[in-house]
């Protein structure tokens, strides 16, 4: 089967589209450019015979998936603003998250192949930890943050979560009012790390959670660590989800929360520490103690469970994600 990757220039959408190539589909990606589209094959020859491609410059338009979609089996609708660094609430975050889902489930009804829909969400769509602190995650919760909240809060993260949440509810609502003849799963992952293989520019390019690890281990919070996110998950780890999501029965109308264990930062010193000793000069100093006390309550067994996602450690997926870093560091 074909299956349609929006957002496949991204760290989450280049995993997918790859996962699913390596399972044996063939992939068409979306990305804002044909230099982006092509630019992204070219990381990875070896499939360009499975994998075909849709320029989609603005996910909001409307019926900007209508074309994209033909042809295609299956939708990963991946596409979204992953940052909080946004000046227009509404413009830079909400409408382009919320519209563009819209926009991927209309585009289905214009093309009667498509059988399995699955969309990233995120943890941030079940969680708005700022007013519910210490409260258990599990699949039915869901962040209460509405629309005319985020439309005018001035705190950033609080719309980007708003803008995952309010997204998810729009996918769950097509399929309770317009009854497609596709199943629809959603995954909804912690903040992911991992190797950062998407086509990049420079290491100040690199996708938002990421990010934080490469701050880390080059120096910028040696003096004071900013807190970061109290979880992780491999994006090897959320990438297979996706595949398994559209291939299981038991995944048909099923969130899935993707959370592998939670730490403190000082848990990813530690490990860059040990293992990459030219960057020891870098890192803040090290206090382990605290790391068992997170209050941070989660169940992710769901997805183990149902899609036999086994979750990679915390530190192969630091040591990974930073011997792909330096790499990049290397070539720039
Ligand atoms: P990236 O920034 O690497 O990927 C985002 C992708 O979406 C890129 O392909 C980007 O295109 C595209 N995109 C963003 N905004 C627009 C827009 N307005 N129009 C068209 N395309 C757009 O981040 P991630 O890979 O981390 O994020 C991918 C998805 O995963 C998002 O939905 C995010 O919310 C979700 N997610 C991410 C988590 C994480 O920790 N990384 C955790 C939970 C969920 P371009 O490259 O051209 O900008």
């Amino acid at each position: 089967g074909v299956v349609l990757v929006t957002g496949i220039t991204g760290f989450i959408g280049t995993h997918t589209a790859l996962a699913f190539l390596e399972a044996g589909y063939d992939v068409k990606g979306t990305a804002r450019s044909t230099a982006k589209a092509e630019g992204w094959i070219a990381h990875f020859p070896a499939y360009k015979a499975c994998y075909t491609y849709a320029v989609v410059e603005d996910i909001a338009a409307a019926g900007a998936f209508d074309e994209a979609v033909k042809g295609c089996d299956i939708i990963a609708h991946i596409a979204s603003p992953a940052h909080w660094s946004q000046s227009d609430n509404e413009a830079d975050l909400l409408i382009p998250a919320i519209n563009g889902t819209k926009n991927v489930l209309y585009a289905t009804k214009h093309e009667p192949r498509i059988t399995r829909v699955v969309f990233t969400s995120s943890l941030a769509a079940i969680i708005e930890p700022s007013r519910e602190p210490g409260k258990l995650v599990v699949e039915t919760e869901w962040n209460p943050t509405t629309y005319e909240e985020a439309k005018v809060s001035t705190n950033a993260p609080v719309v980007y979560r708003a803008s995952k949440a309010l997204a998810e509810r729009a996918f769950w609502d097509y399929i309770k009012d317009e009854k497609p003849t596709w199943a629809g799963s959603t995954i909804c992952p912690c903040a992911t790390s991992g190797p950062p293989i998407q086509p990049l520019t420079s290491l100040a390019a690199l996708n938002t959670s990421v990010a934080f690890m490469w701050d880390l281990a080059s120096g910028k919070f040696k003096d004071s660590v900013p807190p970061g996110p109290p979880v992780h998950v491999d994006v090897r780890d959320v990438a297979l989800a996706h595949v398994r999501a559209v291939e299981r029965d038991v995944a048909k109308n099923q969130r899935y929360l993707l959370v592998a264990g939670s730490h403190i930062p000082d848990e990813f010193t530690d490990v860059i520490r040990r293992h990459f000793p030219t960057l020891r000069d870098n890192l803040p100093p090290v206090d382990l103690s605290k790391a068992r006390q997170s209050n941070f309550k989660f169940d992710a067994s769901k997805v183990q469970r149902e899609l036999g996602i086994q979750f990679t450690p915390l530190a192969t997926m630091v040591v990974d994600t930073m011997n792909t870093i330096l790499l990049l560091q290397e070539h720039f």
